[in-house]
C-alpha cells in the first residue's frame, strides 16, 4: 500500500499523479489513520526565508527520506520545482525515470505548440521541455515533431469563428473488456434507436441554430460504434446534418466505423453518399486469441474484408486503431499485427497503449483474468513507431491517459495530408467543439483568454432522451449568441 498525505499542499492532484506514475498498479490511500508501507507526505514549511515546501518519503525498514522545494511568487514556476524534486528523489529511490518525464497531463503537445506557436525553435523547445520538465530522449523528439506537425495541419483554419461538431451513437456490437466509454449493446437497443435518433436530431437542430454565422470545420461521428445502427438511420443522421448545418467551409467528415463486425456494404454506401471523408474500422490486434479474450467477436478476416471493400468503395481516408500492450500479447504478436497492417496501407494509424480505467471488466473482474500477461509496453510501442516510419507516416497528434501501460502515450500517425484535424483540434483544445448526443461534452473555447467552459450531457441513452429539454436548455445557456434572451425556437424536423 501506498499512502500519500498530503498537507495543504497546493498542486495536489499533479503531485498525486506523479507519485502514482512511479508506482504503477498500486492502491493508494489518501491521509489513512494506520498509514503502513510506502508513505509520502507533503507539507508547507517554511525552513527558511523563502518558505519551502517539504516532503518525506517513509518505507518500513529504511530511513526516511526527506527533501524540499524552493516556492516562487509564480504558482507555475512554483508547481515546476515542486515536481521537479519530488521526482528527482523518486527517480534516485526508483532507480529510473518516467517516459514523460515530469509531465503528468494527458495533453503534453500543448506546451510544444504554445512554444512553436510563439515562434520559438524546435531545438528550443526540445531545450524548454529539457530542463523544465526533465522530458528527454525519444518522448522529447516525438513530442516536438508532433507539435510541429499539428501546427502545420492547423495553418489556414479560422480558429476565431471555427467550431467542431461531435456526434455520439453509443451503441456497439458487444462491450469490449477495456472499454470505458459510453457504450450500450446495440442488441438490448435495437427497438429504441430510432427513439434516440429522434433526441438526436432534435439537439443537433437546436445546435444548428445557435450555431450560425459560425464556420463548422469538421464533424466526427463516434461512440460507441456508429456503424451498429442500420444504413438508414446512418442516413438519417447524415441528411439531418446536411440540411440544417452550412457545410461550406467543412473541412472534414469522420465516422468512427470502428468495430469490423458492424461494417456492411450497405452501411458504407450510405456514408460514401453522404460525402464522408475519413473513416475508422479498428483491428485493436491481428491475433485472433486477443480479439476472443477481450471480447470483440469479430475475426481477423473480417477486418480485413471489411477495410478491403471501403477500399474498393473509394474510401481514400482510413485510419485503423490497434492497442499495445493487450493481455497475452507480446513482441511477436505486435510484430505479427504491424505486417498485416501494413499489408493493407491504411492512411493513418493510431497506436494506443493500453489504459486501464476503473470501470473497464478488465478491471473489475480482475480475479477472472489472473492468469493474464503483459510484455513490456515500451519496447512494443517503439516496434510501432518503427513499422509506422517505414510506411511513411509521421505523428501528428497525440494524448496520454492515465494507468497506461508502461506510463507511455497514444500516438496518431498519418500520410502527409490525411491527418485527423478533429483529433488534434480536441487534444489542443483550439476551437469550441459541440457534442451532440449521450455521453457527450461540449467545450466552448474562448480564444485568447486560454479558458473554456464545458456542460456534459448524460450518458445513458434512456436519460437522454428523457431529459433533452434540461440538456438543452444547458447547452443554450453557453451557446446562443443571445444566451440571456428568450428561449430560441427549434426548427421542427421537415
Ligand atoms: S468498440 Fe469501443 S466503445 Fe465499443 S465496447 Fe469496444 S471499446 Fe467500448
Amino acid at each position: 500500500m501506498i499512502a500519500l498525505i498530503l498537507t495543504d499542499v497546493p498542486f495536489e492532484q499533479d503531485i498525486r499523479e506523479l507519485f502514482m506514475a512511479f508506482y504503477p498498479g498500486e492502491h493508494y490511500v489518501h491521509e489513512p489513520d494506520n498509514a503502513a508501507g510506502l508513505v509520502f507526505t507533503a507539507e508547507p514549511a517554511f525552513s527558511d526565508a523563502a518558505g519551502r515546501y517539504r516532503m518525506t518519503i517513509r518505507e518500513s525498514g529504511k530511513p526516511d527520506q526527506t527533501f524540499s522545494s524552493v516556492r516562487y511568487s509564480d504558482r507555475s514556476a512554483s508547481k515546476n520545482a515542486l515536481k521537479r524534486a519530488l521526482y528527482l528523489a523518486l527517480s534516485e529511490r526508483n532507480g529510473h525515470g518516467l517516459p514523460w518525464g515530469t509531465l503528468t497531463g494527458i495533453r503534453p503537445t500543448k506546451i510544444a505548440l504554445t512554444e512553436l506557436s510563439r515562434g520559438a525553435s524546435e531545438e528550443e523547445v526540445k531545450e524548454l521541455l529539457r530542463s523544465r520538465y526533465f522530458l528527454t530522449g525519444s518522448r522529447n523528439e516525438l513530442c516536438v515533431r508532433t507539435a510541429a506537425h499539428e501546427k502545420r495541419a492547423l495553418e489556414g483554419l479560422d480558429l476565431q469563428n471555427g467550431w467542431s461538431l461531435y456526434i455520439g451513437i453509443p451503441f456497439c456490437p458487444t462491450t469490449c473488456l477495456y472499454c470505458s466509454f459510453t457504450s450500450y449493446p446495440i442488441g438490448l437497443w435495437k427497438k429504441r434507436v430510432d427513439s434516440y435518433l429522434d433526441a438526436l436530431m432534435k439537439e443537433l437542430r437546436a445546435v444548428s441554430g445557435w450555431m450560425r454565422g459560425r464556420e463548422l470545420q469538421t464533424i466526427y461521428m463516434g461512440g460507441g460504434t456508429p456503424t451498429s445502427i442500420e444504413a438508414d438511420q446512418l442516413s438519417r443522421i447524415l441528411s439531418t446534418v446536411e440540411e440544417y448545418f452550412d457545410l461550406t467551409h467543412l473541412r472534414e467528415l469522420t465516422v468512427e466505423a470502428g468495430r469490423p463486425d458492424s461494417i456492411t456494404e450497405a452501411k458504407l454506401l450510405a456514408l460514401k453518399k453522404h460525402r464522408v471523408t475519413r473513416i475508422s474500422i479498428n483491428p485493436q490486434t491481428l491475433k485472433q486469441e486477443t480479439l476472443d479474450l477481450i471480447g470483440r467477436f469479430h475475426t481477423v478476416e473480417q477486418f480485413r474484408e471489411s477495410f478491403l471493400l471501403a477500399r474498393r468503395l473509394g474510401f481514400d481516408n482510413i485510419n485503423t486503431d490497434l492497442i499495445v500492450g493487450l493481455p497475452n500479447e507480446d513482441e511477436d504478436d505486435v510484430r505479427h499485427t504491424m505486417e498485416g497492417i501494413r499489408a493493407l496501407s491504411p492512411d493513418d494509424v493510431t497506436i494506443h497503449s493500453l489504459a486501464l480505467k476503473r470501470a473497464a471488466r478488465l478491471n473489475t473482474k480482475k480475479e477472472d483474468y489472473a492468469s493474464v500477461r503483459y510484455g513490456n509496453a515500451a519496447d512494443m510501442v517503439s516496434l510501432t513507431a518503427e513499422y509506422c516510419e517505414g510506411m511513411g507516416l509521421s505523428p501528428y497528434y497525440l494524448y496520454r491517459q492515465k494507468n497506461m501501460a508502461g506510463n507511455l502515450e497514444n500516438v496518431g500517425w498519418c500520410r502527409p495530408g490525411h491527418e485527423g484535424l478533429y483529433n488534434i483540434l480536441i487534444m489542443e483544445e483550439k476551437e469550441t467543439i459541440v457534442g451532440c448526443g449521450a455521453g457527450t461534452t461540449t467545450r466552448v473555447v474562448y480564444p485568447g483568454e486560454d479558458r473554456y467552459e464545458r456542460v456534459e450531457n448524460v450518458k445513458d441513452p434512456a436519460l437522454y432522451i428523457a431529459r433533452l429539454d434540461e440538456m438543452l436548455a444547458r447547452k443554450e445557456g453557453l451557446l446562443s449568441p443571445d444566451s440571456a434572451g428568450k428561449r430560441a425556437e427549434i426548427p421542427e424536423e421537415t
